[in-house]
């Protein structure tokens, strides 16, 4: 296909952003004790009032595939979509640490060659623990089709971006038509090299990824080349129905990677996080990030110490399992500094230009001075 920078003026509109996938989900406490007691969990009266006084603050969304693989109160899946009373009652941290509000509407230019383009603000599912809580579910703040196209136009200005990243909420979430649209319309940049999809559709919603979606991918894979990055967070999220999307999506030439958040009570645990990243790898998912998660208000109760996330990938990860399933453990830098690798000390250069190392078992080596 040929690609010019002009939009084509045949070609029909961006459809207006209003076209989200229409789903049934959760959001009120009365849906949520229904298909609760369809489990055998009900709520106390004080769990409920909880409950209410949360999603008066921070809506509630789950979809029913996510709330099935709940087994019981508090289990890491529950942890992730049932809103817990500390959300509000735990006021520290800011709202937008990471400072990703912009002059240009639902667009992000941090880093020199990349940028972040949110097209929804729409999820599947409410992640307890978002770091963008105080926007998601705002349906009014829902891009417009004017806003995607001034970004876009932003994009088309400056030729040092070569990879935009499809942010939200969940790009997912907005239908097949228009997501085509933002893709074509990003083809059309010649400086674009690839476009990265950053969604948790494939965990939560495993059923939004159909033969249709995956056809339409497939036509706009390459030049630029698409990539997708999921976001699971916990062993119990890989199911037949995650594994089957993402065998659909790899089939049609998209390569998968995945971004987890450390969270506390959830796969903070060595044993539980190696699981998860072994068994993405088993389904051709390759870790990627690893977040600390970011000091936002409302998810404090979430976040554990930072030595814990370097002592998991040094002991349990890096040499003792296969070096694909080895996230990047970072901080997003408050106050907008980008991703800060965090990485255990192995190694010291000395003055000769010798290498004193430790291994993973901790044993000693020494590389040969080299000045
Ligand atoms: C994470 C992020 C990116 C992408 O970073 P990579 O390290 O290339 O994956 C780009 N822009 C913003 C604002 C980000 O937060
Ligand atoms: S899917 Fe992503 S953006 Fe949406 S609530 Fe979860 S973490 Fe936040």
């Amino acid at each position: 296909m040929k690609r010019s920078n002009k939009l084509n003026e045949e070609e029909p509109p961006l459809l207006d952003s209003s076209h989200l996938i229409d789903s049934p989900t959760i959001t009120d406490i009365n849906s949520l004790k229904k298909s609760l007691a369809k489990k055998h969990i009900t709520l106390s009266d004080k769990e409920t009032k909880n409950i209410e006084e949360v999603i008066k603050k921070y809506p509630m969304r789950i979809s029913p595939y996510y709330f099935s693989l709940i087994k019981e109160k508090n289990d890491p899946v529950w942890k992730q979509c049932i809103p817990d009373i500390k959300e509000i009652t735990d006021t520290r941290g800011e709202e937008d640490p990471l400072m990703e509000e912009n002059k240009i509407p639902f667009l992000t230019h941090r880093y020199p060659d990349r940028c972040l383009l949110l097209i929804s603000n729409t999820c599947a599912m409410y992640c307890r623990f978002c770091t963008r809580k105080r926007k998601v579910g705002e349906l009014r703040k829902n891009p417009s089709m004017k806003e995607i196209e001034k970004a876009i136009d932003y994009i088309k200005e400056h030729k040092e971006i070569r990879d935009v990243i499809l942010s939200g909420g969940d790009p997912l979430l907005v239908g097949d038509a228009f997501l085509e649209k933002v893709l074509i319309a990003l083809r059309k940049i010649p400086h674009i090299e690839m476009i990265r999809i950053g969604t948790r559709v494939p965990c939560v919603m495993p059923e939004r990824i159909t033969p249709k979606l995956c056809r339409m991918l497939k036509k706009y894979n390459r030049k630029p080349i698409l990539y997708i990055n999921t976001h699971f967070e916990h062993p119990d999220e890989i199911t037949e129905q995650t594994e089957k999307a993402c065998s659909m999506l790899i089939d049609s030439g998209i390569q998968l990677g995945n971004q987890s958040v450390l969270l506390k009570g959830v796969n903070d645990k060595p044993e539980v996080f190696k699981t998860l990243n072994r068994k993405l790898l088993s389904i051709g998912v390759k870790p990627y990030y690893l977040y600390q998660p970011d000091p936002v208000k409302g998810t404090f109760h979430f976040i554990g110490p930072v030595e814990n996330g370097i002592r998991i990938i040094k002991e349990d990860l890096r040499g003792h399992t296969s070096g694909m399933a080895v996230p990047h453990f970072v901080i997003d830098a408050p106050g907008g500094g980008g991703k800060i690798p965090l990485i255990p000390d192995y190694a010291r250069i000395q003055k000769d230009g010798s290498v004193k190392m430790k291994n993973y078992q901790d044993k000693e080596f020494k590389y040969p001075k080299t000045r």
